[in-house]
């Protein structure tokens, strides 16, 4: 048993079953015993690996998009470089790097990185070394200025709760406790007005997720990007509006129960854009088309880019180079399930990839 997995026990059987939502936050986000509180889970020793560790490319691709906006805008100056949820660093690393050929960019730009891991941060300090960047917990605290921002796999770690379609409304599948175990259980039927429109297209027994804390974040976002310009790249794994269980845990890359070890594997859940562009959309801003990974990458030159730097490369190194650009770009692989929406404001042109 995890000290997480104890901890859950005494309160579930204190207090009655808890919702998905708030076992996840836990087991994420815990002070102590948090999995992205207590490790750096990425790459090939960790229990997953993200786009911007598999290839530099995705970062300078992104970068020169968000910067390419910039200069559609007027080039703002000074305005906010934000990511949401950096991991290693890495992305914003290769996002500099790629951007430093832009005059007057790197000068306006004021890095902030929104993390709420101080092990993380520590990790993204020695990555950010010298680039003079600042750290905030929440969306909230981002200036007030014109924000270009990226955020890759970062609404996939927000807490779901699940739903199953009932006769009489909507049963939430709740934690609960079986003897030492934990398992799911549905709660009683009740209607719910958050998921009134999925009534249409869903029938008794259809499990459906909501992401509430998604919400108020992309509202943040969104304000900014109306009030003073800017551009926002999200980038997960997900569709315009998902149906069925997509909660998963991973462990050293392999699936496993999400109520097995909390705390120790990392835990996601398909994003479902259509409310993200809700929320934008509330804010008086513009949301482009949902658009594939794979074809944002190509329709951003990661071709080009990928032969260019096959060029230096021989032998091991460059097989997984080839394998990168394909793991990024494939149907098969991430080229299909992941997507990218961009949030504008409604005069501007969309970012670069994002207009059909
Ligand atoms: N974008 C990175 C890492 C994705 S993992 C990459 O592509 O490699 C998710 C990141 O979001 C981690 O850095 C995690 O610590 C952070 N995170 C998760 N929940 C958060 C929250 N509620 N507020 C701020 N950061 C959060």
């Amino acid at each position: 048993m995890t000290p997480l997995a104890r901890q859950f026990a005494r309160r579930i059987a204190r207090h009655g079953p808890m919702s998905i939502a708030d076992y996840m936050a836990e087991c994420l986000l815990h002070p102590e015993h948090g999995y992205y509180a207590t490790r750096d889970p990425f790459g090939r020793q960790g229990d997953f690996i993200t786009a911007p560790e598999i290839s530099q490319m995705f970062g300078e691709l992104l970068g020169l998009a968000l910067a390419q906006s910039w200069l559609d805008q007027g080039r703002p100056s000074p305005f906010t470089l934000a990511e949401l949820g950096p991991g290693r660093g890495t992305l914003m690393a290769d996002m500099l790097r790629a951007t430093r050929a832009v005059p007057g960019f790197r000068q306006a730009a004021r890095v902030v990185l929104v993390e709420a891991s101080r092990a993380l941060r520590q990790v993204q300090r020695q990555t950010l070394e010298d680039e003079g960047v600042s750290w905030i917990g929440a969306a909230a605290e981002l200036p007030e200025a014109p924000l270009f921002l990226v955020a890759n796999e970062f609404f996939d770690a927000l807490p779901i709760r699940q739903f199953t379609r009932a006769e009489g409304g909507w049963s939430e599948r709740l934690v609960a406790l079986e003897g030492e175990r934990l398992v799911l259980k549905l709660a009683p039927p009740a209607p719910l007005a958050a998921l009134e429109h999925r009534l249409a297209d869903t029938r008794p027994g259809d499990i459906v997720e909501t992401c509430q804390p998604a919400l108020p974040i992309v509202s943040e976002l969104a304000r900014r990007i109306a009030r003073h310009g800017g551009a926002a790249l999200i980038v997960d794994y997900g569709g315009w509006r998902s149906l069925g269980d997509t909660w998963q845990a991973l462990r050293a890359h392999r699936p496993e129960d999400p109520l097995a070890n909390p705390g120790e594997a990392d835990l996601t859940a398909h994003v479902d854009f259509e409310p993200l562009a809700r929320a934008a959309r509330a804010e008086g801003a513009a949301c482009s088309a949902l658009v594939p990974q794979g074809v944002l990458l190509e329709r951003l030159g990661i071709t080009e880019r990928a032969r260019r730097l096959a060029a230096g490369l021989s032998g091991a190194r460059l097989e997984a180079h080839v394998a990168a650009h394909r793991r990024l770009t494939h149907p098969q692989e991430m080229g299909t399930l992941f997507k990218a929406l961009a949030i504008t404001p409604v005069a501007s042109p969309p970012p670069p990839g994002f207009s059909a």
